[in-house]
């Protein structure tokens, strides 16, 4: 049987997911950004929770961690790197660690940027992936313990999973970022044609989550880096895709 999944809005705009296994009942949640919208996602669905799986440090990804793992004693993993900053961790993992739920198998991809010990959850059989702050629909975390060339790298890796896998990332901020793709991309099809779907979604209060890989390969400017005409388009013809990231990251930051 295949992976369900639960998307709800915590804090003022974190996502938070269950993932459920309905062969064996597991449930994750992925991140903790805060108690009560995870327990009240629990309730709503009837799945009882297993584990919180952690992509990074951040305390709005982390802060409902004590409270979660009190009342459900539920097992916590997360990154290695980060484990000394994240509350009650039990299991810490690298890049290529296997984790179970239950009887679905996520691989560790380690994505650094954003902070320097960021990873991303990959379930390959059910094509998921839960990225945290690294890739965002129609953007990217901001860089923030990492260097823009590690982040590209980062981005390179979430590239190169199957279009079809399916991305979960860590806040609604697709309006906002397709508003700045289109500054770089503007005559960008597939980037419309997003914009177009994304108004139609937030028209009807629906989230913008999950999209897919070949969706963000075809309209993020993030992951076109080493596209010609985007690097073009911020004046960097020719340059190392790394830098062209850096370029359209520090117009992000500006916009
Ligand atoms: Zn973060």
């Amino acid at each position: 049987m295949s992976a369900q999944t639960h998307l709800f809005l915590c804090l003022k705009d974190n996502y938070g997911v269950l993932l459920h296994d309905p062969e064996t009942g597991a449930t994750a949640s992925i991140d903790a950004p805060e108690a009560a919208p995870v327990e009240a996602a629990l309730q709503a669905t009837g799945w009882r929770l297993s584990d919180i799986l952690v992509t990074h440090h951040h305390h709005d990804h982390t802060g409902g961690i004590p409270e979660l793992k009190q009342r459900h004693r539920c097992r916590v993993v997360a990154p290695h790197g980060e484990a000394a900053r994240i509350p009650l961790v039990d299991v810490a993992v690298r890049e290529s660690d296997k984790v179970r739920v239950g009887s679905l198998e996520a691989r560790i991809l380690e994505t650094p940027g954003h902070t320097s010990g960021h990873i991303s959850y990959v379930f390959p059989t059910d094509k998921l992936a839960f990225v945290g702050d690294t890739l965002f629909s129609i953007g990217c975390g901001r860089v923030i313990e990492g260097t823009p060339e590690m982040m590209w790298q980062s981005l390179l890796k979430l590239r190169g999973l199957p279009d079809e896998t399916r991305i979960y990332c860590g806040h609604e901020y697709t309006r906002a970022n397709i508003r700045f793709a289109t500054t770089i991309e503007p005559d960008n099809a597939m980037l419309r044609a997003r914009e177009a779907e994304v108004e139609k979604l937030v028209a009807a209060h629906k989230p913008t989550v999950p999209s897919t890989i070949g969706q963000e390969k075809a309209a993020n400017p993030f992951l076109r880096a080493d596209v010609p005409e985007v690097a073009n388009a911020v004046g960097l013809a020719g340059r190392p895709p790394w830098q062209v990231f850096a370029e359209i990251r520090a117009r992000k930051n500006r916009s």
